[in-house]
């Protein structure tokens, strides 16, 4: 007995295959992209939605044939055979969502899976309830197998290059769904071909229900099914973009963020990070390579005299200028780095040794030789350079660095517009600058400045009448750092206020210690800087650390150099009134090493005049030093200022100053500046009076 098909429902069963291999494909994306419970729900969902596409193109194709008898279905045979395309289905997406696919697994995936799809046809044919069975065409049965295992493979395999999300994936995937779709109902139409049919079969159930009302329900509900998991797939991926979309400008955000901070937004060169860490791996390519790398350091001669006089806008170009041209002396593998203001480093990553980088310098002198054409101008630079080479010269970063621009502050010292590669004895000065501003950075909070107190002594009768503090930096490595290294480089950096604030408060509570000790009631005179002179807080932090230490104001003096008094008169001169008001006394230091002429600083409410220890040096010996001071110490009392003479180190120096009439003295010929406990006992022993222990006074 022979069947017919109804070709409407074949080509139907053709469509819903190609949708169901579509949506199956566009899962196998889903599952890939999702991670933990995720791509275990679109696993099962998958599952689900996949394996009844698939089972409903078989179920259509059966309902597309028919035998010149009425067929009818068993029904839990029927569910059997969904059952079995759901876990197909669910098997072959899990394989083609694992992160790789040997050959061995694919090829095990195709076999099960092309076995499940087939008998997942053989019990549905099962469930048409025909007397006789069909009997079938072995050769036709192994065709459709094979077919089924090939289809299998092929979908596996496509399935799984095809899961990366793109946008010509998507054209691959309804192009192999298409394949899919007919290889999937060419392996159905070849199975019901294997089917004979005895000519007396009869059904043994006759139809349970309407034939095109079953396949207009099956067509709609899997229709529905496939398309809601299209749905949410297509939803799904999109989110899926717009997440990665927001993670990629993230990443160019953070790239931008990166290379701002890494470079130079004028030149655009490496900074000195970048630098740095340029450095420090051409020291390790170096080492283990066994070659040598080299820094230069290039500062520009005068160009402070282009940017001053032509404008910042002409010094950038110029400076732009510079870079190019430097950039172009390189190798691709070396760095060209702008450390700031007309300072650049180049990094020779390999060389073969001093000679190699003399000869880039050189190159260097010559390129910048020729001059810059900058808004119609010629200018001219030259460069000073200085050469620090791995490993001779240093082993870190910062090191060579260092090193090379001590090299190069060598030129500069030397001329300018010349090269120098690092010696030992270039050294001293520069790198130890640096360091020490580091340290002085961590200087006060490790509590590590001190005071030391130096006798201001009464000229006439040889009594102490007041001291001096003068700060000490006890370096953890150094030891005792002396004001003049270490007061510049705070100044510079400002950290001269909160030392200097310290310094005024340590004074008053020491010296009140010491008048609450029984010690004679003495002033201790403070060393003002100029910034710190010229903070606008100066007097409150003074009233502070004369209120918390309880010392009676006349007990303290400031010390300011004339040279500061004078920068700025006006505003000296209410600052000075303000502290006369306060009771505080005030006397100008250095004096004599300034322009100032005494008439003028008798506008100024001070009360004392220290001259200078480098008029007192010669006072006995140079007839002119000698009538300097005589003359200062003369209009001074005209003015009714204490006169104090600084340095004296010996008895002749003393005697002149008494007969020029000199009413105190400092110096090393009655004591250095000694710490407190030390001062305390050259006070007692003068007074008489009994020492008491060192820890009840001197803290
Ligand atoms: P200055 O205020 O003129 O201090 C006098 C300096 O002369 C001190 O040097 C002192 O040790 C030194 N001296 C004293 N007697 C003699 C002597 O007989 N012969 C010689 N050759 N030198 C003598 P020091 O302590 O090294 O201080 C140097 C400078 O550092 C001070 O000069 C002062 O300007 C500054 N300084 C010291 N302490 C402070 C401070 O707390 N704050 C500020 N802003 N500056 C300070
Ligand atoms: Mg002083
Ligand atoms: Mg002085």
């Amino acid at each position: 007995m022979l069947g017919t098909y109804n070709y409407g429902l074949v080509v139907i069963s053709v469509l819903v295959a190609i949708l169901a291999s579509y949506t199956a494909l566009d899962l196998a994306t889903r599952i890939s992209a999702s991670r933990g419970r995720a791509a275990r729900a679109w696993l099962i969902g998958g599952a689900f939605s996949m394996g009844s596409g698939i089972w409903s193109m078989h179920f259509l194709g059966m309902l597309a044939f028919s035998l010149p008898v009425p067929l009818g279905y068993d029904l839990p045979i029927t569910l059997l055979s969904m059952v079995i395309a759901v876990v197909v289905s669910g098997f072959a997406l899990h394989v083609v969502s694992q992160d790789s696919l040997s050959l061995r697994k694919l090829a095990i995936g195709g076999v099960i899976m092309g076995l499940g799809i087939c008998s997942m046809h053989y019990t549905g044919m099962a469930a048409m309830q025909t007397h006789p069975h069909p009997t079938y065409d072995p050769l036709l049965f192994a065709a459709s197998l094979a077919i089924a295992i090939a289809a299998a493979l092929a979908a596996l395999w496509i399935a799984f290059t095809l899961r990366a999300e793109s946008e010509w994936t998507r054209y691959a995937k309804l192009g192999s769904a298409i394949i899919m779709g007919f290889a999937i109902t060419g392996m159905h139409y070849t199975g019901m071909a294997a089917a004979h049919f005895a000519p007396d079969t009869i059904c043994v159930s006759g139809p349970l229900v309407d034939n095109s009302w079953m396949a207009g329900t099956l067509t709609g509900t899997t229709l529905v099914i496939l398309l809601v998991t299209l749905t949410l797939s297509v939803i799904d991926s999109r989110m899926i973009s717009r997440t990665a979309g927001m993670a990629a400008s993230l990443q160019r955000a953070n790239d931008e963020l990166q290379r701002i901070a890494l470079h130079d937004p004028l030149t655009k060169l490496p900074n000195r990070v970048l630098l740095e860490d340029r450095i420090e791996q051409a020291i390790a390519h170096a080492e283990r390579s066994k070659v040598n790398c080299a820094v230069l350091f290039v500062d520009l001669d005068r160009f402070k005299v282009v940017n001053d006089s032509l404008g910042h806008f002409v010094g950038d170009e110029l400076l732009r200028g510079v870079a190019s041209r430097l950039q172009g002396l390189v190798r691709g593998e070396d760095t060209v780095s702008r450390m700031g203001g007309d300072e650049f480093v180049l990094l020779l990553r390999e060389v073969e040794g001093t000679p190699d980088a003399l000869d880039v310098a050189s190159k260097a002198l010559a390129a910048l030789r020729e001059p810059f054409r900058v808004h119609q101008q010629e200018l001219y630079v030259t460069p000073s350079i200085g050469i620090a080479v791995y490993p001779e010269h240093g082993n870190t970063a910062q090191m060579l660095i260092t090193r090379a621009d001590a090299a190069m502050y060598n030129v500069k010292k030397g001329g300018r517009n010349d090269v120098r590669v690092f010696a030992t004895e270039m050294s001293t000065f520069f790198p130890e600058r640096l360091m020490l501003e580091n340290d002085l950075r961590r200087a006060l909070e490790r509590h590590e400045f001190e005071l030391h107190y130096q006798p201001k002594v009464e000229l006439a009768d040889g009594s102490v009448v007041g001291m001096e503090a003068l700060v000490r930096w006890r370096h953890p490595r150094k030891g005792l750092v002396s004001p003049d290294q270490f007061i510049p480089l705070a100044e510079e950096s400002g950290l001269i206020v909160p030392i200097g604030r310290w310094v005024i408060e340590e004074a008053c509570r020491q010296n009140k210690a010491w008048q609450d000790a029984g010690m004679p009631h003495l002033r201790v005179a403070v060393n003002i800087s100029g910034l710190q002179f010229r903070q606008k807080d100066l007097l409150e932090s003074i009233g502070y650390a004369l209120g918390s230490s309880g010392l009676a104001p006349e007990c303290l003096e400031v010390e300011i150099t004339e040279s500061v008094v004078m920068q700025n008169a006006s505003d000296a001169i209410v600052t000075l009134e303000r502290l006369s008001a306060m009771g505080v006394h005030v006397s100008i230091d250095d004096f004599g090493t300034g322009y100032s002429s005494l008439s003028y600083l008798k506008r100024f409410p001070i009360d004392k005049l220290k001259i200078d220890r480098s008029f007192i040096r010669d006072v006995s010996s140079d007839m002119e030093d000698a009538a300097i001071v005589r003359a200062t110490i003369g209009l001074a009392h005209n003015l009714r200022l204490r006169v104090v003479a600084e340095g004296v180190e010996t008895a002749e120096q003393l005697e002149f100053l008494r007969a020029l009439g000199c009413d105190e003295y400092q110096g090393y010929y009655k004591s250095k500046p000694v710490a407190p406990a030390e001062f305390e006992r050259v006070l007692r022993a003068e007074l008489g009076l009994l020492p008491l222990t060192q820890t009840s006074v001197a803290a």
